[in-house]
């Protein structure tokens, strides 16, 4: 018999950023002395305190079914969390806990789309963003940014993506893959037009922890509180706490999308797991010595990639103000020639660069932004050294 997939398949494709990493890992296994820029986790372990309290739980015997929203302790550090650190307030019934941000914001598009209905994203943008509104049925609305404006959206620009259908905004800031982070200013250029316009704001803030700037961090809600009733905050442990294999994110909005996200979940996966709900409470209420010193760390190696890019010909890198990814400008490189063929794309230097240099980077293209490679600094000193003269290498191959 040939399986008949669902039609819904056809519009979405795989994730670009888990295919490349599943790519360099493989040939890693074989043996090969790959550099991989491919990741989107912390090279740091799990902070001790942490992996503690799940060993604890465990031990406990805390290894059944929990509440499938989360346990009510989790629901309330994460209700303190974002008064203490976001100055934003939600009851535990408006927090939902999930596998993994991601798993948040799936849930939400299930929850909110009707076919046809229209999701804002903000270009580049994060690779999942697009085909999770797709399989929720829902229409990807695509708003250009661009470096030059530091990818602050052009208020103009959000105005005219807007139409009745539209039923959420997408803001991720501090951006994957740009690592932009929107001042104030942005934000509130942002804000100004989406007062005027009935939608969800959806403001991604895995990476908040994440910063190389002074200014600290502010969402959309902080700047216009006026928007915070309709604003659901995403967030995650895998990125500030070095957590990505526990697979535990969460979602805090209005009650009546938390309730039908949750309804989701009950008839698909359940709880996330009990004793990562556990370490993950810890986190919330331990230290941040981890924390400060992998950010710390981050710094020093984005100043060395940034400074390594930028002195090859052809390559521009923009100074990322958060995250660790930063994402060069190689539109000089396209069109030139490697071994007698002209260069078509991000897709084929990527390619290029993984099977004859041995690095791994993610092509632009994915994340909507052609002309463009991601690199994660998650990754060390001695990695990025390494990776940058194989960079040098491949352009000095070019002709
Ligand atoms: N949002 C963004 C912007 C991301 O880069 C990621 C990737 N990890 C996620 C959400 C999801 O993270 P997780 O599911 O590991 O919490
Ligand atoms: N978000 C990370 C990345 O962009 C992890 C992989 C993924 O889920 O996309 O690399």
């Amino acid at each position: 018999m040939t399986v008949q997939l669902a039609k819904r398949l056809k519009s979405i494709k795989p994730s670009a950023t888990l295919s490349l990493n599943a790519k360099a890992k493989a040939l890693a296994a074989k043996g090969a002395d790959v550099v991989s820029f491919a990741t989107g986790e912390p090279d740091f372990d799990t902070p001790k305190h942490i992996k503690d309290a799940a060993i604890a739980a465990l031990n406990a015997g805390f290894t059944k079914y929990t509440a499938t929203g989360g346990i009510p302790e989790l629901k309330a550090a994460i209700c303190k969390k974002l008064q203490r650190e976001n100055k934003l307030e939600f009851t535990p019934e408006q927090v939902l806990v999930s596998d993994g941000a991601k798993h948040s914001l799936y849930n939400l598009f299930q929850a909110l789309l009707s076919p046809g209905d229209e999701v804002v994203i903000f270009a580049p943008y994060w690779v999942s963003y697009p085909d999770m509104v797709l399989l929720a049925d829902g229409k990807p609305v695509l708003v250009e940014t661009n470096e030059a404006d530091g990818y602050a959206p052009d208020p103009g620009e959000l105005r005219k993506a807007l139409s009745p259908r539209t039923r959420a905004v997408v803001i991720n800031s501090p951006c994957n893959p740009t690592g932009a982070v929107l001042s104030r200013a942005a934000l509130s250029g942002v804000a100004e037009v989406l007062k005027g316009h009935d939608c969800l704001i959806v403001t991604d803030d895995i990476y908040e922890r994440l910063l190389y700037v002074s200014t600290p961090f502010e969402n959309l809600a902080n700047v216009e509180p006026s928007l915070a009733p309709r604003t659901v905050v995403v967030n995650g442990f895998s990125k500030a706490f070095s957590m990505t294999g526990w697979r535990l994110g969460y979602a805090a909005g209005p009650k009546e999308l938390i309730s039908a996200m949750q309804m989701i979940q009950d008839q698909s996966t359940s709880n996330a797991s009990s004793f990562s709900q556990k370490g993950a409470l810890a986190a919330l209420e331990g230290p941040t010595t981890a924390l400060d010193e992998m950010v710390a760390e981050f710094k020093v190696r984005r100043d060395l990639i940034v400074a390594g890019l930028n002195k090859i010909p052809g390559i521009r890198c923009r100074n990322p103000e958060g995250a660790f990814y930063v994402f060069p400008n190689i539109e000089a490189l396209i069109g030139r020639s490697y071994k007698g063929k002209p260069i078509g794309g991000s897709v084929q230097l990527s390619e290029i660069l993984l099977e004859d240099f041995l690095v791994a980077a993610v092509p632009g293209e994915p994340f909507g932004a052609e002309g463009h490679l991601r690199f994660s600094f998650a990754t060390s000193r001695a990695n990025i050294e390494k990776g940058l003269e194989r960079i040098g290498k491949l352009v000095a191959a070019l002709s």
